[in-house]
């Protein structure tokens, strides 16, 4: 069966750095307003080897990174969309499999 999934052509749209970031020290936080106009408080992150701040998505665990004026609009946009409930399938599968993976 052909590879096709896999190909980064059709990735690419889709694909999301994936950044391996350290919670900010001290802690600082941001906030968003969902669509239901909720608050929504968010950890600042930095990449670790960059100082490019970060959020994360509380439900996928995905990382955004801050805009120029710390804006969180970036996460705000994806926020309860599409992709952020494959994003969160995609980690409970990694998840799941970590875990059967360490009972072996
Ligand atoms: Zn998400």
């Amino acid at each position: 069966m052909p590879l096709i999934h896999y190909s980064p052509i059709l990735l690419m749209p889709r694909a999301r750095t994936r950044y391996i970031a350290v919670l900010k020290n001290p802690v600082e936080q941001t906030f968003f307003q969902d669509k239901t106009g909720a608050l929504i408080y968010c950890n600042i992150y930095t990449e670790v080897g960059t100082d490019k701040e970060l959020v994360q998505c509380e439900v996928c665990d995905l990382y955004f990174p801050l805009q120029g004026d710390r804006s969180t609009s970036n996460l705000r946009i994806h926020w309860g969309s599409l992709e952020c409930g494959k994003e969160k399938e995609r980690r409970d599968k990694e998840k799941l499999n970590a875990c059967l993976l360490s009972k072996i």
